[in-house]
């Protein structure tokens, strides 16, 4: 513990939450293997004290079981009365995971908030925390979703500075995206077939085709239910396996180790910064690789994310690209790779007051 953190802790402060509803507009709308939709609904945390205040965010993406309500009615169930300020954060989010078994979201939008605050508090970049180098800031997908070959070419613009092209595959016209792709680009891929392929002969002849189309790694070709057939695929796959759907927390890392390369470490899925960097050391240890990635998220969530992308493999962080609405201001890319700023905290700006 620093000097300054030591004294700071010896002071109360009084600690306000507040959180309110908002909608994320994607620019284009966005289209899976599980759907397509013009909106993510998010809640956004604010977490004030001592005249700072931190920030964060649930996105709530519908394939998820939370929603605005469930969130809103985790928070407020929290009684944050029982400590002296935001500087006891582990006490503090100990107390919060043990409030449901759930609510990962809430969860994490809490813990970003007072990571958030307390960087603010100690005048120090949230990845100073994390004894991360923002020199070591990975290459960053830009996702490209299901579409016509018409919409593809127009986002294939749109991700003109980004050197990852992230594809989401797992419908009947794969090769068609990617031959729609590879006749305007030679970029590295990645591929995101979000469970959507049901064989895994199928899975793994895809594969191939991917290693001959320059895909640098697959995620989550099967269900996530499927171990054993995961770790057939594992064996003979050329490329790197990321679970993305088969992870969600600390806990699953364990039981996915010897069925996949990697894994998709996700703030909205794990419970915030803490767990993603629990995660991360677990997953290092077991030689696996890392992505770490967002859902639908504006500049708050992704910026906290990106605290700690120097510790991973890849990001895939590009969700406030996706939306025309994004309240925040935060990380910037340059060349494809994430930019960190020396703003402390989480590095976000409120841009419009609600
Ligand atoms: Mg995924």
């Amino acid at each position: 513990m620093s000097k300054i953190e030591i004294f700071l802790n010896q002071i109360t402060y009084s600690l306000n939450l507040r959180y309110y509803k908002y909608d994320l507009k994607f620019k284009h709308p966005f289209a899976l293997a599980a759907g397509i939709r013009e909106v993510t609904p998010v809640v956004y945390v604010e977490l004030e004290s001592g005249g700072f205040t931190g920030y964060g965010e649930a996105a709530l993406p519908p394939y998820l079981p939370e929603t605005q309500e469930s969130v809103i009615r985790f928070l407020s169930s929290l009684d944050l009365d029982r400590f002296p300020g935001p500087l006891q954060a582990d006490k503090m989010l100990d107390y919060v995971f043990s409030v449901s078994e759930k609510d990962f979201s809430a969860k994490g939008a809490f813990d970003m908030a007072l990571y958030d605050l307390k960087g603010k508090m100690m005048s120090t970049p949230c990845y100073k925390m994390f004894d991360a180098e923002k020199e070591n800031c990975p290459l960053t997908t830009f996702t490209i979703g299901m579409d016509k070959p018409k919409v593809i070419l127009e986002k294939l613009k749109e991700a003109k500075d980004f050197n990852l092209l992230k594809i989401k595959l797992g419908g009947p016209f794969d090769k068609l995206i990617i031959e729609t792709i590879r006749k305007e680009s030679d970029k590295p891929i990645c591929a995101d077939a979000n469970q959507g392929w049901k064989d895994r002969q199928f899975a793994l002849d895809m594969i191939h085709y991917l290693e001959e189309m320059g895909a640098v790694f697959v995620e989550q070709p099967l269900s996530k239910e499927d171990i054993s057939d995961a770790e057939w695929l594992k064996e003979k796959s050329p490329l790197p396996i990321i679970a993305d759907e088969a992870v969600q927390t600390y806990d699953d890392i364990v039981s996915i180790k010897d069925a996949y390369h990697g894994v998709n470490i996700k703030l909205m899925k794990c419970g915030g910064m803490r767990e993603a960097l629990k995660m991360i050391k677990q997953a290092r240890l077991f030689g696996l690789k890392i992505l770490i990635g967002c859902m639908s998220e504006s500049s708050c969530g992704v910026s906290a994310a990106a605290q700690l992308s120097p510790l991973a493999d890849w990001a895939d962080l590009d969700g406030p690209l996706l939306i025309s609405n994004d309240p925040f201001k935060g990380i910037t890319y340059k060349d494809g790779r994430i930019v960190l700023n020396d703003l402390p905290g989480n590095g976000i700006v409120k841009k419009v007051e609600n």
